[in-house]
């Protein structure tokens, strides 16, 4: 089947894509070893989509930004929290493209040097404004508007990409990512059942969960949540795939929204969006040291936490391969290095 399923909207080809889909097999030895009868556990790495602009974001980014190129757009205003690999991504990407980017962060930076994402955005040149948690959550659509309106009366052609840039544009990003899955699962002649994936502001979710349905991938998608709760991404991620359908009328009527069923598990949050425990950072470091895998405490460590708890309690286990998305994040777990714990190095005598 060569023919696809989907007309696709105009994109920037910025990630590197195909991304591999790999086994954990030393993982799975060691899960085994234990005594536990486990799936075979597959990761789609998608956090080598690119290196500095690495993770989920430049999916969708490859979409929204090809929307902002169309409109004449030469200044990118965006928003997250001060360790966003989301606005980290749009940095980037554009001074890559050779546009103006206004992050909007929810935080104080402190007077530290900046680590992780932030200071990746600095270094890209991009603009920041700081805002206090609360007044950021109370007024983040009018601070877009603030900032678009601003930019408009300096003659300047603002584009504001939403949190995550999980919209109904984004969204096309984890179906071309779906696209990619149909034929993993096929060159690797696996049929998992199950897809994970921590989810965080919905789009990712929104692309994977209307993607395994049209291209009929007899799969069912997994969001782990990492803040908020069940209901509230069962909304978003509706009100994303809404928001598809209302801008690409044509391209999407084979969808049948209110047959889509969408699984969010918010069971594995932990103390907080951003805040990991030792059971996460130790997550973190069994990957890294089995398999290279990294992963990290924002996102795809709560995630793949959850993943195993869920698979060790037996509640996957009719399936001979799951599938975990690696959403990406390195930088963040170079912002939290103090989570984890070494012995100390000493030097050593020749
Ligand atoms: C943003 C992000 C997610 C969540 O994706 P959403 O589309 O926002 O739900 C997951 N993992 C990483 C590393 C992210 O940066």
């Amino acid at each position: 089947m060569t023919e696809d399923v989907l007309e696709y909207p105009e994109r920037i080809s910025l990630a590197q894509l195909p991304t591999p889909l790999l086994p954990l097999d030393r993982l799975g030895a060691a899960l085994r070893s234990e005594g536990l009868r486990l799936p075979r556990i597959w990761v789609k790495r998608d956090d080598l989509s690119h290196c500095a602009a690495s993770g989920n974001k430049i999916r969708k980014l490859e979409f929204s930004l090809a929307a902002a190129r169309a409109g004449g757009c030469d200044t990118l205003i965006t928003c997250g929290g001060l360790q966003s690999n989301h606005c980290r991504a749009t940095a980037v990407l554009g001074a890559q493209l050779g546009l103006q980017v206004h992050l909007l962060l929810r935080g104080d930076p402190g007077i530290d040097v900046p680590r992780g994402n932030l200071l990746l955005d600095q270094l890209c040149g991009a603009r920041i404004s700081c805002y206090e948690p609360h007044a950021y959550q109370q007024s983040l659509p009018q601070l877009l508007q603030y900032w678009h309106d601003h930019y408009q009366q300096q003659g300047r052609r603002p584009f504001v990409i939403p949190t995550g840039a999980s919209d109904g544009i984004g969204v096309w990003g984890y179906l071309n990512c779906a696209r990619e899955l149909r034929a993993d699962f096929r060159s690797a002649g696996i049929a998992p059942a199950y897809i994970f994936h921590a989810t965080g502001s919905g789009g990712t979710q929104a692309g994977l969960s209307a993607g395994t349905r049209l291209y009929q991938l007899g799969a069912q998608v997994w969001g782990m949540a990492v803040c908020d709760n069940e209901s509230y991404f069962l909304n978003k991620v509706r009100a994303d795939l809404r928001d598809w359908q209302r801008r690409y009328p044509q391209q999407t009527a084979s969808l049948d929204l209110e047959q889509l069923e969408l699984q969010v598990n918010a069971d594995y949050i932990g103390a907080g969006y951003a805040i990991a425990s030792e059971a996460i950072f130790n997550t973190i470091q069994q990957l890294a040291e089995l398999e290279g895998l990294i992963l990290d405490p924002v996102y795809t460590a709560k995630a793949f936490h959850g993943m195993l708890c869920e698979l060790r309690a037996g509640r996957f286990n009719d399936t001979g391969d799951v599938v975990f998305i690696h959403t990406g994040g390195l930088f963040g777990l170079l912002a939290q290095q103090d989570g984890l714990s070494f012995n100390r190095l000493q030097m050593t005598s020749v």
